[in-house]
């Protein structure tokens, strides 16, 4: 039990309090360590405490905190150029949360559908996709169970198949603004479409005259290999949605978006926090540091992480590896997922299990060799005496 506690119960914790980490390595106040493929839940890019975000934050917090959204700042102005120029977009607003990028970007599909669409307002998403846990995010969302938990909801977003491009065509109407998707499903537990899938959507959308919102808060910032996942099949999106990563552990998220995608007026959308320096000054250093080297880096980490999961799965009945990069997930022979992360926990490993059979690995993006063996090490003892 943890003394004093008066968190609202929201997700069941451990009892334990984490304390500091370093690199791939978080340490509770007990003294005991774990070897971190959570990080943050794929927001610590450069690990715990990674030296460029110390130095950031130092120098930043030295200059200025916040000038309020009123005033133009530095690391805003330049953060906005840097996201813009490497996604090929034009427009972008800086926010805390990718759930408040999400709602940007609705904002953005309504206006659009006002304007180019005589008034549609429909966003299309998929099954199993996740975009976050305000109303209207957890709306867009296609996570099981969702839909009953806050009634009523807000109107305007139907739900299809992920990967579906028959679906989605047949669901595209007069009422249709925008099409809003994963590359790849993350909290779904790791979904890769089929190549093609994205640029068939891409093409839907430009044949429609919808806009096409990728959802790249858990993707995006090098987690797969490139930069931004569309990359991988050359598809631009109208609107980008980047977060987690993005802020390598501070709460900085984005919403990008072409000229013509962009039609809010002043006074219909802004934050307290939108644009703040000390935020988008670790912005900035995780983007100095990702670059392609790392990115290199990143794709051969994963090969090694894919290939030794592949192989303790032939011992343990794995009936699926799959991912991208350092996004990857598991799927196990029988519904052990919660017994498996619960028994490597006790080894001092911290893993995830987004569903009942699946396990996913998010370790910070220069994890080590010799971090994924350790982690395979664990994993596989873990399994050994897990029923
Ligand atoms: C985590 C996540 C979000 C929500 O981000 P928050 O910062 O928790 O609001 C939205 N979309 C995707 C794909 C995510 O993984």
């Amino acid at each position: 039990m943890i003394p004093n506690n008066h968190l609202m119960p929201l997700i069941p914790r451990p009892d334990v309090i984490m304390s500091h980490g370093k690199g791939s390595w978080l340490f509770d106040t007990e003294g005991k360590r774990y070897l971190d493929f959570i990080q943050g839940w794929a927001v610590n890019a450069l690990g715990h405490a990674p030296h460029e975000l110390q130095l950031a934050l130092q120098r930043q917090s030295e200059q200025l905190l916040s000038a309020s959204p009123a005033y133009y700042n530095a690391p805003q102005l330049e953060l906005c150029r840097r996201l813009c120029d490497a996604a090929g977009l034009d427009l972008a607003f800086l926010c805390s949360s990718g759930a408040e990028a999400v709602e940007t970007a609705i904002k953005l599909a309504r206006k659009w559908g006002r304007h180019q669409r005589s008034g549609a307002f429909e966003v299309l998403s998929t099954q199993g996709g996740f975009h976050g846990r305000t109303l209207a995010a957890m709306a867009a969302s296609g996570k099981p169970g969702f839909d009953e938990m806050f009634p009523p909801n807000p109107p305007g977003f139907r739900k299809l198949p992920y990967a579906d491009v028959g679906a989605l065509e047949a669901a595209i109407s007069e009422r249709t603004a925008a099409v809003l998707l994963e590359p790849i499903q993350g909290e779904a537990g790791v979904i890769v479409p089929p190549a093609g899938y994205l640029n068939a959507v891409r093409q839907l959308c430009t044949q429609h005259g919808l806009l096409l919102i990728l959802d790249e808060i858990q993707t995006g910032i090098g987690r797969t290999g490139t930069l931004f996942r569309f990359e991988a099949e050359d598809v631009r999106p109208d609107v980008l949605l980047l977060g987690k990563q993005l802020g390598g552990g501070v709460p900085l998220a984005a919403t990008l978006c072409s000229q013509r995608a962009y039609g809010l007026e002043p006074g219909e959308h802004g934050g307290t926090y939108a644009g703040n320096p000390l935020m988008a000054a670790c912005g900035l250093a995780v983007l100095d540091a990702v670059d392609q080297e790392l990115l290199s880096g990143v794709r051969a980490a994963g090969e090694k992480l894919q290939a030794g999961l592949t192989e303790l799965g032939m011992r343990h009945g794995f009936t699926q590896v799959r991912g991208a990069g350092l996004l990857c997930a598991v799927e196990l022979d029988r519904p052990r997922a919660a017994a498996v992360t619960q028994a490597c926990f006790e080894r001092g490993l911290l893993l995830n299990a987004p569903r009942p059979r699946t396990l996913r690995f998010m370790p910070q993006l220069r994890v080590s060799p010799s971090e994924i063996s350790t982690m395979l090490e664990t994993l596989d003892l873990a399994l050994a005496t897990t029923t």
